[in-house]
């Protein structure tokens, strides 16, 4: 996401090519300028069950477009506009899941779906351009409330631009005081919380292992721990990639203590949790190009607690969790702690 050379930490080819340990990535990036200041927006996983199986990959896709527009969001909007009616037309024309006008729509529609037309009535094509109109809006009400021309939670401001357009909140310096559209963002802001997945606590790690998968999904190693020494400057890979669709919910591998979560150019979104020595040294693991944070630093997590969700965010070349655990500050291949071998 916004990142310029998507060569990855650990991605399936890392050890091929024989490139790239996420360390000796960072020069690569600093010199590379890419990056990015803001601090991403706290949200829990998308509760998929509540999504229709149907819809559920493009209200990942569209919810995968920018940081600020989580797929729990694209639901709910889409449940707003259309209660999930591909066919639904307003009384005033608004047309398919995403209602969107007839002439807003040549805008921000494509063929997403690849079927050779652009149409609202199309869900992948309604979805995907719901989420980049989402995106324009979120980046352009970041920018006016960066220069002081609007206030308010962002989230509002882009509904409230969705709904009665980014003019009415640029002349009103904030949501505009229109009963629908305060309606429409409060409605939106309770069905995101259903289409959200409660962070859970709890669990145990399971007998004979060090540490609880961070992952209950079957998911396949894309690159294994290790490569050459850490001494070398290259193929060392400091965790393990398991590959996972965007938004699969990840758990923290022990109770512990969040040191950070927030972004690094690398890692992308990434959290770090501490958790209780082993063998008289420390034991931290760490979740790395995340899709979402679920937990802010300092937050306390218990084993199996929901912490956030996969993504592709920093120098990745496809959706996987990178997964590490440092033992005594060093890295360790965290197979054997989570029972893989
Ligand atoms: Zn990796």
């Amino acid at each position: 996401m916004g990142a310029s050379a998507k060569v990855g930490i650990g991605c399936a080819t890392a050890l091929i090519v024989g490139l790239i340990g996420s360390f000796f990535l960072l020069p690569v990036i600093i010199f590379g300028g890419a990056g990015k200041d803001e601090a991403p927006v706290l949200v829990g996983e998308l509760n998929s069950d509540q999504v229709p199986a149907i819809y559920l990959p493009w209200v990942l896709k569209a919810g995968a477009m920018c940081d600020e527009i989580p797929p729990a969001l694209i639901a709910a909007q889409i449940e707003q506009e259309s209660g999930w009616g591909p066919d639904r037309v307003s009384p005033v024309g608004a047309q398919g899941l995403s209602q969107f006008m007839p002439g807003t729509w040549p805008s921000w529609g494509r063929d997403d779906d690849g079927n050779g037309r652009v149409n609202p009535f199309d869900p992948g094509d309604a979805i995907m351009a719901q989420g980049r109109y989402d995106c324009f809006y979120a980046k352009q009400m970041a920018g006016h409330l960066k220069a002081g021309r609007v206030e308010g939670p962002l989230i509002d401001l882009v509904l409230a631009s969705y709904n009665a357009g980014g003019g009415a909140v640029l002349d009103a310096g904030g949501v505009p005081n229109f009963t629908e559209t305060l309606n429409y963002i409060t409605s939106i802001n309770a069905l995101t919380a259903k289409y959200t997945k409660a962070l859970a606590g709890g669990g145990a790690v399971p007998a004979g292992k060090r540490l609880a998968s961070p992952l209950r999904v079957t998911a396949l190693i894309t690159s294994p721990y290790g490569g050459k020494r850490p001494s070398s400057a290259y193929g060392y890979h400091t965790g393990i990639d398991f590959g996972t669709a965007v938004g699969t919910p990840v758990y923290s591998a022990d109770a512990g203590t969040v040191t950070f979560a927030g972004w690094n150019s690398a890692y992308g979104n990434r959290i770090v949790v501490r958790h209780r020595q082993r063998d008289g040294k420390s034991v931290e693991t760490t979740y790395n190009h995340l899709f979402s944070l679920g937990v802010a630093k300092g937050t306390t997590v218990g084993v199996g607690q929901g912490i956030g969700a996969t993504g592709n965010t920093g120098n990745s070349t496809g959706p996987h969790l990178h997964f590490e655990v440092k033992h005594g500050g060093e890295f360790t291949d965290p197979g054997p702690w989570i029972g893989l071998n």
